[in-house]
């Protein structure tokens, strides 16, 4: 796991797994209800990673870092919404980029490397999670690429104005762009022979897998509520990291009967569940813009836990597209029938898990963003102010600090080597 995590990527640029996925007694389960977010958490966490440090240290990491909770709140009857935005910056990537940022500055500080940097490409939200987690740690230095003009003032507030061992690079392009320059950057051998570079996107196992904590909390939290079995859940999907975990909870024998992926107009896994192909596509962009993604990344992950079988994963997982228009439509609807107010994304969510849903089951959907975070979206929806929340506000007020570069990665090779 150590390995796994410094590095990101394995030599032969293929994904990590864990070895062997740790099966759960049911003890556990059984006495989940009692238990709150970290004590499920940290069970799951040694599970993984107890054999890489003292029970101590795990136990402090875990505790420090999912110091927020993750609420399931009833929206309709048998339909709940995991809220997953009470982090730090409002997003659910705040788990896990925490969570990554001290395990790695742990193993950093082990092996006694002198400093690893930190690449991540963004159009909005990892950037803010991954800027903020690793914000202080010391040993790590964490560049951010994000696309110049792409980005909403609030996300880019999230990153760019940190200073200490947080860089913003602004490049002068795309999202892809960002994407390819940080691939790059990892084939270049001259590169990685002068500095230590890894990744804190969901292809790292330390930034996908503590994604795997809250769907035990939820289901402890069902319990609390007379909930055993019959469970379903609904995970807004983009890069599939998230519901990777959801999936690698139930191999663990967390009692999911059936998992959904909601995707909006990109839909490239329901149309390989339709035909069995793969046929990655260049992303279009949505109002559910995070999960823009046209080839995503943990699709490999998934094909590896059902050892390639197409069926296997048909049975397992449903897939379903939302589109701009019924994700506007879903958002009005939900508020106006619910008083529960959507962000885009969760709002793919719960429309897929409404699609699916039938008698004696209990759905849940994965509420992956606060909706104040899409203020124009939502309130050019429901017609009404949505409040920005005192934390995002906070963001607002400092300085932005970045440095603009072209997509020609010399540039940014220059920047990395501190040659400019
Ligand atoms: C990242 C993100 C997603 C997609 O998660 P994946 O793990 O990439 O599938 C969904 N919603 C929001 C708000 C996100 O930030």
């Amino acid at each position: 796991m150590q390995e796994a995590v410094v590095k990101g990527l394995a030599s032969d640029k293929g994904l990590y797994m864990p070895e062997r996925i740790p099966a759960l007694p049911p003890s556990f389960f059984e006495n989940m209800s009692t238990m709150d977010f970290r004590e499920i958490s940290y069970e799951i966490a040694s599970a993984f990673f107890g054999e890489d440090m003292e029970t101590s240290v795990l136990k402090e990491i875990v505790y420090d870092t999912l110091s927020f909770d993750t609420p399931l709140v009833k929206v309709t009857d048998a339909v709940y919404s995991l809220e997953l935005f009470h982090g730090p910056t409002l997003a659910f990537k705040d788990a896990g980029a925490r969570f990554m940022a001290r395990l790695l500055g742990y193993f950093v500080k082990k092996q006694g490397l002198k400093q690893v940097n930190v690449l991540v490409a963004t159009s909005g939200d990892t950037g803010s999670a991954v800027a903020n987690g690793f914000l202080g740690v010391k040993g790590i230095h964490v560049y951010v690429l994000y696309p110049r003009g792409k980005v909403s003032a609030i996300q880019e507030c999230q990153f760019t104005t940190l200073g200490r061992n947080i860089t913003a690079l602004e490049i002068d392009g795309t999202f892809d762009d960002c994407q390819a320059l940080v691939k790059t950057a990892f084939m270049d051998r001259d590169l990685n022979e002068k500095m230590q570079l890894t990744s804190a996107n969901s292809i790292n196992v330390a930034r996908f897998l503590p994604q795997a904590f809250y769907y035990f909390h939820a289901y402890a939290q069902l319990r609390r509520l007379g909930v055993k079995e019959n469970i379903v859940v609904c995970v807004p999907s983009g890069n599939f990291g998230n519901i990777t975990a959801g999936l690698i909870a139930g191999k663990m024998g967390l009692p999911v009967k059936h998992f959904i992926a909601a995707n909006n107009k990109n839909d490239i896994f329901l149309q390989y569940l339709l035909t069995g192909l793969y046929s990655p596509k260049p992303s279009v962009q949505t109002l559910a813009n995070a999960m823009d993604v046209g080839d995503p990344s943990n699709f490999a992950r998934i094909l590896d836990l059902y050892g390639h079988s197409h069926q296997a994963i048909a049975e397992m997982i449903s897939g379903f597209c939302c589109t701009d228009e019924m994700i506007r439509e879903t958002v009005k609807t939900c508020y106006r029938e619910t008083g529960y107010l959507l962000d885009p994304h969760g709002a793919c969510g719960y429309r897929a898990l409404k699609n699916f849903m039938q008698a004696g089951e209990t759905g849940i959907f994965l509420e992956t963003a606060h909706p104040a975070k899409f203020k124009d979206t939502i309130e050019s929806i429901i017609g009404q102010e949505v409040e920005i929340p005192q934390k995002l506000r906070e963001f607002m007020k400092g300085e932005k600090q970045s440095i603009e570069l072209g997509k020609d990665f010399s540039e940014l090779k220059k920047v990395l080597t501190g040659e400019s």
